[in-house]
């Protein structure tokens, strides 16, 4: 049988560790040009600080993917909004 009284995590970041160079220094990220103040919070978007890489705090990987798809909806929202408004 395992012991389960042993201590989970030893590091008090509760951040992933940072995929670009394994140090777990990450910090939460206030605003983004790509999803001002609400899309970071969203993607737990963290930023290293041993090497400064932007990554997912939850997974300790790249976030890049998920930008891509939050600006292209968000862009695709705007766009939709903007022609609602101009056939009013
Ligand atoms: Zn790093």
């Amino acid at each position: 049988m395992e012991t389960l009284d042993q201590p989970v995590q030893n590091n008090d970041n509760p951040y992933a560790a940072c995929y670009n160079c394994g140090e777990k220094q990450g910090a939460p990220v206030g605003m983004t040009w790509w999803g001002g103040i609400l899309g970071p919070k969203m993607m737990k978007h963290v930023k290293c600080g041993a090497c400064g890489t932007k990554y997912n705090g939850n997974t300790g990987r790249s976030n890049n993917g998920k930008i891509a798809v939050y600006v292209v909806v968000t862009t695709v929202i705007a766009v939709g909004v903007a022609i609602a408004i101009a056939q009013m």
